[in-house]
């Protein structure tokens, strides 16, 4: 990078599955600032939903959840092998929990949760209150920082998407079927867009970035060209 502009907050939305986290993290790695995953603290209230009773069946019990939210603690640790931060869930790592496919079936009617999305976002604008963050997730541009420096929308070719969530869970030793990851993308995705409450919209000052056929390296070279732009 040609200059060091002063600390902002870089905003990443977008559907499911389309790389944000990996850009994200890249994004801070260079620049040096904290990459937070909003959607690791969706699945972590999710895992503690489903581990007390409040999610089962394929149903979710709303008043139930509302009422454990209190016990909830969410914060990250940094994990130097992965070079990103690991959730914590009252004091427990749960990284790998919150990745299964059970969360991921659930996770997005509990994040259409009022009072589980109130507790997220403000815990979320705190994290963001220094600046030097690179925050992903699906309202973040729109809600939780409508005034972030630099906005990014992340989209991909659904079956590009499918096929990179299989080979990620493959390399982690938790396989399942293409489709059956295909089909829960799908429904995540109608579910974050048509939700009352933040759904996922593109900020109308948001960049966009489509990377169905981009490499990381790409990736980079184009949002570093924006982030020099910023220092002009
Ligand atoms: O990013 P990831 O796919 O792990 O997010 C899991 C789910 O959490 C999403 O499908 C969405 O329903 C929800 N989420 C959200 N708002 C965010 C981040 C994630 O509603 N800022």
């Amino acid at each position: 990078m040609s200059c060091q502009p002063k600390k902002i907050i870089i905003a990443i939305d977008g559907y499911s599955a389309c790389g944000k986290s990996t850009f994200a993290r890249e994004i801070a790695a260079r620049l040096g600032y904290i990459f937070i995953d909003t959607g690791a603290m969706y699945r972590a209230v999710t895992l503690y939903g489903l581990r007390h009773g409040a999610l089962h069946d394929g149903q979710v019990d709303e008043a139930a959840l509302v009422a454990l939210l209190p016990e909830v603690q969410i914060s990250f640790a940094f994990n130097p092998e992965r070079g990103a931060s690991d959730v914590i869930l009252n004091g427990e790592n749960v990284e790998r929990q919150i990745r299964s496919l059970e969360v991921s079936e659930y996770v997005s009617r509990v994040s259409q949760i009022a009072a589980v999305r109130e507790k997220l976002v403000d815990m979320q604008q705190r994290m963001g209150e220094q600046k030097g963050v690179v925050m992903d997730g699906r309202d973040i541009g729109t809600v939780v920082f409508p005034k972030a420096e630099l906005k990014i929308f992340m989209t991909a070719d659904p079956a590009v998407r499918a096929q990179r969530r299989y080979a990620e869970l493959q390399a982690k030793g938790q396989p399942s079927s293409l489709e059956e990851i295909a089909a829960n993308l799908r429904e995540r995705d109608a579910a974050d867009e048509h939700r009352a409450i933040s759904p996922l919209r593109k900020a109308p000052d948001a960049r966009v970035l489509d990377n169905s056929h981009m490499s990381v390296a790409q990736q980079m070279e184009w949002v570093m060209g924006l982030i020099d732009e910023l220092c002009r």
